[in-house]
């Protein structure tokens, strides 16, 4: 199936600013890149957004038929506390206040990462690199850059020469930056300085004694800065040019920023063809901070336990509230909304439930060719998911239709309908039905047996200290118990 030689797709670059004709560099295939997260704690509700919007893009260009080979990568080493180049290693600071082990922070949030990801249905990337695992190909582009003369060593440290760099290309040109500005908006330098001017950054750090992270470099014993690791691992698997960089807005300016200078000053040449980005997500119309409290952990909404909400939301549905919005576009969180995607979540899976008892006639009134072109066309234009889903309950609409008897469809365009509808919503969207999920239901109901039948068991002892506190801790999660003459039955809030 190669189903993009039928398709336009238009991309949003952020390097120009304009929607663009998706040209990949060999044809059919694409290459994609996404900065992963730094794993010194539990991912948040926000980056899950960025990265579902991204398995979306995956989904779709594996949908129209390229073959993918998305990197997203973890970063495990070189994160300091503030994006210049100061402060401690996020991973180190969070080893040190619990008093384990880097790589056990690192393991505990990686698994915490992969968990919460597949929860809400993302697709594992081809590769996921870690940065702790390529430092030889790191110190290799340091001494390429050293060696173009766009770098300097200074006390077993290597910084990045801005300044120089910007007199050959253009520093800044991703978030529309110039030099100049950043200049006249920052502090002077101190003389305790190594650096040549502020906007240098850090591409090898020396090690100060009581670092654990340390690798020998010819530099001496340090570790790489935090945006070198994106280059060495993109070019590593995906060429000194590839299609996709992906990542959140939040990235553009410096992490991105300098992925571009480095790879323009290793290599010669621009890194990207098509700079994508992800924009971020608000909870109750405000900025999401764990200081001031506004915050959501995605485990909270799945479980419902968080004052802001007024129940549990499925990650189905939560998936669903983000494909509600435009990738590019802020989105805000709130339980009325995650209430109304609910709603919406509901009545599509009802309708696509019902497909297969919906009678067929001799005649369709409902354009199935021109409604299918629709929707890619919606995904066509920068990944539409808003106007895609808009369309799907297009068809919602006609189903029901057709269920009330007020409209017909043939067998034929039936099948069409069914297959169209469970691409978008399953392949390419990512949403799963309830139906999907039943293996949990049945676990769930043999759990349930099995307390009822340890409750009856405890009121045949007459211990109903035991029975009570079954029934009231069922109670307190929702679970009723009812007691009938056929025996005792259970049903969920
Ligand atoms: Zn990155």
């Amino acid at each position: 199936m190669q189903l993009y030689k039928d398709q336009n797709l238009r991309v949003h670059n952020s390097l120009t600013g304009k929607k663009e004709d998706f040209q990949p560099i060999n044809e059919g295939h694409v290459g994609m890149y996404v900065c992963g997260p730094t794993v010194y704690s539990n991912v948040h509700l926000g980056n899950c957004r960025t990265f579902m919007s991204f398995d979306m893009i995956f989904r779709y260009f594996k949908h129209l038929g390229f073959k993918v080979r998305y990197v997203r990568n973890i970063t495990d080493a070189g994160h300091l506390e503030n994006d210049a180049d100061d402060g401690e290693d996020k991973i180190a600071k969070k080893a040190k206040l619990e008093q384990i082990e880097p790589m056990e922070v690192v393991q505990r949030y990686t698994v915490d990462f992969h968990n919460t990801l597949q929860q809400f249905n993302l697709l594992p990337p081809s590769i996921e690199p870690t940065a702790t695992g390529h430092i030889i190909e790191q110190i290799e582009i340091i001494k390429e850059i050293l060696e173009k003369g766009y770098a300097y060593e200074a006390n077993g440290s290597v910084y990045f020469d801005v300044i120089k760099f910007n007199k050959d290309h253009e520093y800044g040109k991703l978030s529309g930056r110039k030099l100049e500005d950043m200049i006249a908006n920052t502090r002077e330098l101190t003389a305790q300085d190594e650096k040549r001017n502020p906007q240098d950054f850090a591409l090898w750090k020396k090690a100060e004694p009581q670092h654990i992270m340390r690798w020998p470099s010819p530099w001496g014993d340090g570790f790489p800065g935090w945006h070198l690791e994106c280059t060495a691992m993109s070019t590593k698997y995906l060429g000194e040019t590839f299609d996709i960089h992906g990542g959140g807005m939040d990235l553009k300016f410096p992490h991105h920023e300098c992925e571009i200078a480095q790879a323009e000053a290793s290599t010669g040449h621009s890194p990207v063809k098509y700079w994508l980005h992800a924009n971020m997500l608000t909870l109750n119309g405000k900025k999401m901070s764990k200081s001031t409290g506004n915050n959501i952990y995605p485990s909270e909404i799945i479980s419902g336990n968080n004052d802001i909400l007024s129940k549990a939301y499925s990650p189905a549905v939560v998936r669903f509230f983000m494909m509600q919005a435009h990738y590019t576009s802020i989105l805000d969180l709130s339980d009325e909304a995650l209430q109304a995607s609910e709603k919406g979540y509901n009545r599509l899976m009802d309708a696509m439930g019902s497909l297969d008892t919906l009678k067929t006639g001799s005649k369709s009134e409902f354009e199935i060719a021109v409604w299918k072109q629709k929707c890619y066309d919606a995904m066509n234009d920068d990944f539409n998911t808003p106007i895609l889903i808009a369309h799907l309950f297009d068809a919602v609409k006609h189903i029901n239709l057709i269920k009330e008897g007020k409209e017909n469809i043939t067998q034929e365009d039936k099948t069409e309908l069914e297959n169209t509808l469970q691409a978008f919503v399953y392949d390419v969207l990512g949403i799963e039905s309830q139906s999907m999920a039943k293996d949990d239901s049945n676990a769930l109901k043999g759990v349930m047996e099995l307390l009822i039948q340890l409750r009856n068991e405890a009121r045949a002892n007459k211990d109903f200290a035991t029975s009570d506190k079954i029934r009231d801790e069922l109670t307190a999660l929702g679970i009723q118990l009812k007691d009938g003459k056929d025996g005792t039955t259970f049903s969920i809030n």
